[in-house]
């Protein structure tokens, strides 16, 4: 996807604070974080939205998830963290990239705004 900004950060076409990197994942800092620790979880692969993904992509969301584990272990975030994945607007996602939110660093609310 030539316009996705996400894939553009894949292909180190707009910098950004790469935390993990391998073939199908790379994560790094949100630009405007919402907690101390808040990093994206991208699959390389461009799908729009968890909406899009198919029984073929469920090892990949498996291993986003288990990256998120790792990191949140290797920040220490011990009291507690979220992973999220906001799918559609009304959801409140903004780039239509799927990525995994790895929360941490606070307390969080439940149930969520
Ligand atoms: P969404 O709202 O789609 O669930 O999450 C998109 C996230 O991407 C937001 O938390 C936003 O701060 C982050 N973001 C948007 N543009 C950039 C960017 O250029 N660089 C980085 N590192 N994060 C971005
Ligand atoms: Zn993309």
């Amino acid at each position: 996807m030539d316009d996705c900004l996400f894939c553009k950060i894949s292909r180190k076409e707009i910098p950004a604070k790469l935390v993990y990197s391998d073939d199908e994942i790379f994560a790094f800092e949100d630009i405007q974080p919402q907690s101390p620790s808040h990093i994206l979880i991208c699959p390389r692969k461009h799908l729009p939205s968890l909406a899009e993904a198919s029984p073929e992509d469920a090892g990949l969301l498996g291993r986003m998830q288990l990256i998120a584990a790792k990191l949140a272990t290797e920040r220490n975030l011990n009291d507690g963290y979220r992973t999220v994945i906001n799918n559609g607007s009304g959801a409140g996602q903004s780039v239509f990239h799927l990525h995994l939110h790895l929360l941490g660093g606070r307390a969080f609310r439940w149930p969520p705004g």
